[in-house]
This record gives structure tokens, sequence and C-alpha cells, in this order.
């Protein structure tokens, strides 16, 4: 039987339930507490609740609502896979990003724990060089789904006394086309009662879902907003992302000076290096100019990630060192920032663009 999982009740929820079982006022604020700091990984390690209580609990709800089937750790031997089962045997994948840094005495410590998650089963983006854009859109995950992949994270690195410090909607799918979800999940994760984390330090990525980058600005949630571009014009744009066709640069570009002139945060735009499609020197000095285009927001204020391409569909190449760093020198000659970001975990297909769960293994198992 699939019950409500237990991220799915906000403190209100949570309390009415409980003070219905005449348990004291106290008791809603100690389970959640269990609930996100991931001390537990389930009712009955709550342990300062009463046993009778945590058996009502197990039986009311799911712990968590995403299930660990498998865990592949990269060669870097720190970023870690996980995929994960969902109550109607839908699987998405997260991603465990630990970094690290040598201390002055030269011992390591934990600089960040960033969690990559997912927002929906599959996505309906088709960008051609995206793995997870090749599976097609099966459906938006709930609230609780997109929660616990960051929970699953949090109970992993609660047991060597580390927590979760960043959260970038990145994994499978396009969070603004599971907007309501997308941005509950936010409020959890920020909420001083949840997860506490800072807005600042988590990141939702777009493919440039207009009417929603317009929405997200008037939420009044400090996050970083990140704007796939990809390319400098229509026409290239157009050949990699079918979503240019609904809504096109200018349309992007517009949304995202919007956004900024509105929460006065810096936006950073997305770039992903292809070799020969949209890496000449003429593509960087064209996105330069469209950057520029309109004086509203001073180019200061906006940064571009550019992202060598990962292995996947579409058997597009990364161009070299030299042409990223040439790409990269003209923007940033032209006065925007620039960073080349070689993303972690390639070797497991965790980089950028690379979740895609193991569909066919996985219809096989179930035709058993
Ligand atoms: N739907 C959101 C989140 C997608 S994943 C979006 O489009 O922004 C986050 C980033 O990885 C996006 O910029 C996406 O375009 C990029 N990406 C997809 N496939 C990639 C690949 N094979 N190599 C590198 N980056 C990729």
């Amino acid at each position: 039987m699939v019950k409500t999982p237990i991220a799915s009740l906000s403190l209100e929820q949570l309390t009415t339930w409980l003070s219905a079982r005449g348990e004291p006022a106290f008791r809603a604020r100690q389970v959640r507490r269990h609930v996100f700091a991931g001390d537990a990984g389930s009712f009955s390690e709550m342990t300062d609740v009463p046993k009778t209580l945590r058996a009502a609990l197990d039986e009311a709800f799911d712990f968590f609502a995403v299930t660990l089937v498998a865990d592949t750790r990269a060669h870097d031997g720190e970023t870690h896979k996980g995929l994960f089962q969902l109550s109607d045997g839908a699987r998405v994948e997260a991603v465990l990003m630990p970094y690290h840094r040598m201390g002055d005495s030269g011992e390591w410590t934990v600089e960040r724990n960033a969690v990559c998650i997912s927002t929906q089963v599959g996505c309906a983006m088709a960008c051609a060089f995206c793995a997870t854009g090749e599976m097609g859109l099966t459906r938006n995950l709930t609230t609780a789904e997109i929660v616990d992949q960051v929970r699953h994270w949090q109970h992993v690195l609660a047991a060597r006394e580390e927590r979760v410090s960043h959260v970038v909607f990145m994994g499978m799918g396009e969070p603004l086309h599971n907007y309501v979800a997308t941005v509950a999940a936010v409020r959890t994760l920020i909420d001083p009662e949840a997860f506490g984390i800072s807005a600042r330090r988590v990141t939702v990525s777009t493919a440039g879902v207009v009417p929603k980058i317009d929405a997200l600005a008037d939420e009044g949630i400090p996050l970083n907003l990140a704007v796939s571009l990809h390319a400098p014009n229509d026409d290239v744009r157009r050949s990699i992302m079918p979503i240019d066709r609904k809504w096109d640069l200018d349309a992007v570009l517009e949304a995202s000076r919007r956004y900024v002139r509105k929460t006065k945060r810096r936006l950073t735009f997305e770039y992903v290096l292809l070799a020969g499609v949209n890496d000449a020197p003429e593509h960087a000095r064209e996105l330069l100019l469209r950057l520029k285009a309109d004086g509203s927001v001073p180019l200061s204020l906006f940064h571009v990630n550019l992202i060598p391409v990962n292995r996947g569909p579409g058997g597009f190449a990364r161009p070299s060192d030299e042409r990223m760093e040439r790409f990269a020198a003209i923007l940033r000659a032209g006065g925007l920032a620039a960073s080349v970001r070689i993303s972690r975990g390639q070797d497991i297909a965790a980089g950028c663009g690379q979740l895609k769960v193991e569909v066919e293994r996985f219809a096989r198992a179930a035709r058993v």
C-alpha cells in the first residue's frame, strides 16, 4: 500500500495529526527535526519519540518517498550517483558531489556537499545533446519525491557528521515545467525548520520557460537562477533546443533581464560547448553583443558558465581546451565573467545532462 510520504506534511499538518493522537505540542517539531536532519533513516530510529508513536507514524506514513536501488561511485572516490525508485516503479537519479579542500595544517576538510536533483521522470525538452532529453517525459515528481532525494543524501552524510550544503536543480527534467512542486521543494530546502539551507546555495536551472522565469522572480526567493542558452542566435539554438521555437533567444534574454532587475540577483547563463556547432570565436562575439544589447542590465550581473559537452546523444564532441579558453577569453575581454566548468562524475554518467535511468534493464526486470 502506498502511504503518504512524511516529507509532504507541513508543520501544521503534522501538528494536527499528532494532536489528534493526544501528543504534546512540541512533538511535531521533534519529529520534523529527525525527518530533515538525517540522523534517522526510519521512524524506528527516532529514539527520543515514544515507541508506540513511532509505530503509529510508520503505519500512517512512508519515511522516504524514494528508495535507493543503485549507488555508483565515480573514480574520484567522492561523487555518487544514486538511482532511486518511486512508489509507482518509476526511477530517477540524484548525484552527491562532495568537495574537499586542503586546510592550513595539511588536513582535508569538507568545503561543500552539493546534491544535484531531478524534478521529472524524463524530460519534454528534448535538447539534442542531453541523455534525459532522449527519454521523453513520463511524469512530474511530487514535492516529497524531489525533497527526499536531498533527504537521502543528508542521511548518508549525517553518518559522518556532515550536511548537504548546496542543492542544484540540474538533474533529470525541466524544473520550471514542474513549477509548483519545484517551488515547494525550494521552500522546504530553505525553511529553517526543515533543511535550513541558504537560498543562495540553491540553484534552479531552466532551458528557458519564459512565463515561469517571471513567476519565479515574483516568488521573492533569493536563489540562483541558471538559464541554459547554449547558442548566440536562434539558428544554432533551434538546431539543438526545440524549446527555442516556443521562446526564442530574445524572449529568454528579456525574461532573464526582467528577473535580474526584479530580484537584484546575478544570473548565470549556461553554455554547453559543442565542437563545430557553437564554439567558434564568432559565436563568442555574437553572444557578447546579444547580452550587451539592452543596457537595462549591466554585464556585471551576468555570468557565463561554459560546459564542455559530456558524452551523450547526438554524437557531439567537446572542443579542445585551447578553443574553450579562447571562447572564454573573448567574453572576458568584453567585460563578461566566464568560467569553464568541467562537470564531475562523467565516468559514471553522472555529469551534466548525463542522467538517464536504465529504462531497458528496468523494463526487463519488471517482466519477470
Ligand atoms: N532542464 C534544465 C536542467 C537540465 S541539466 C535546463 O535545461 O537547464 C543542467 C544543464 O546541463 C543544462 O544546462 C543542460 O543543457 C546541460 N546539459 C545537458 N546535457 C549535457 C551534456 N551532454 N553535457 C553537458 N551539459 C549538458
